[in-house]
């Protein structure tokens, strides 16, 4: 029997996938070297799939490689969001609650000496106490500042503190009770130095400028992005550096929710860097698997 194109045609299919008998593949070969039409159908029959002829192998250890590699990301995938789930609460439980001024918050006692005694009331678990000279004043003007958090009114039960504002005898002219609520600070002791004018202590706006900062980043690299989004290579920097600007925003929102100023910024600030790191690997692989899904449907498109 005559070899025809059709019949050799009709064995294409099996030579490509590596399924022929070697009988077959000779057949098929001695062909090909003869009829440019058979031939050209071939070449066409390997294109889409861009793959040199691999054995089954190869191709099984490929497919393991890139299962392993997604399972390996999704469990980092679920550690990270773990993580800023945990942090975010941390986050919560420690965040200071500053009090408004009661009476029974803080007691001061002079002694013979000239020190004063300052003891809290067992709802505080954290003071800050700070001191300066003032112009026109002859002794310093105390601050204080009290709140408790909610982590240790749960699970450490503390007992009440006290605290000397004066070791050495230092002169003082009058004590503030410092608010941390925006209303007026409390005169608790001598000479209202500010008598009629009050002073407010303000909270730090420095967490509002990174908002900005990192809200300003994001926008030029995404214009930066719609620039070259046909440019992989600079496709593939920029967004990694986008990330950055975007992890940071997501973390405030974690940590400080809508609000920008704080009492706290220092602590806050660093609450959002920690929960920023989990947040920008999120990103990442995500990102990942989102170009891969999409690769996948173009790939299955173009098929
Ligand atoms: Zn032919």
């Amino acid at each position: 029997m005559k070899l025809t194109c059709n019949v050799i045609r009709d064995l294409l299919p099996l030579y490509v996938e590596n399924i022929a008998s070697d009988d077959t593949r000779a057949l098929v070969e001695e062909h090909i070297n003869l009829c440019t039409d058979c031939k050209k159908q071939l070449e066409e029959m390997r294109m889409p799939n861009e793959l040199p002829p691999d054995t089954d192998a190869t191709l099984l250890k490929k497919l393991k490689r890139k299962l392993s590699m997604k399972k390996i990301q999704t469990v980092i995938l679920s550690v990270m969001i773990v993580l800023v789930v945990v942090i975010t609460a941390l986050a919560y439980l420690t965040a200071p609650n500053y009090f408004p001024y009661s009476d029974n918050l803080i007691s001061l006692k002079e002694n013979s000496d000239g020190t004063i005694l300052a003891t809290f009331n067992d709802k505080v678990s954290g003071y800050y106490i700070d001191h300066y000279l003032p112009k026109n004043g002859s002794g310093y003007v105390y601050s204080i500042t009290v709140w408790n958090i909610p982590w240790e009114q749960y699970i450490i039960k503390n007992s009440v503190r006290s605290t000397v504002l004066n070791p050495n005898g230092e002169n003082i002219t009058s004590i503030y009770y410092y608010t941390a609520d925006g209303t007026e600070d409390v005169l608790i002791y001598g000479k209202d130095l500010y008598a009629g004018g009050g002073t407010t202590s303000l909270p730090r706006l420095v967490l509002a400028y990174y908002v900005l900062l990192a809200a300003a980043l994001a926008v030029i690299c995404a214009i930066i992005l719609l620039i070259f989004r046909k440019n992989e290579k600079i496709r593939n920097i920029v967004e990694k550096v986008l990330f950055i600007p975007l992890s940071y925003l997501v973390g405030h929102l974690c940590i400080k929710g809508f609000t920008t100023s704080s009492y706290s910024a220092k602590r806050d600030f660093f609450a959002i860097l920690l929960v920023m790191f989990p947040i920008y690997c999120i990103f990442l692989i995500a990102n990942n698997f989102y170009r891969k899904s999409k690769h996948k449907k173009q790939y299955n498109v173009d098929r």
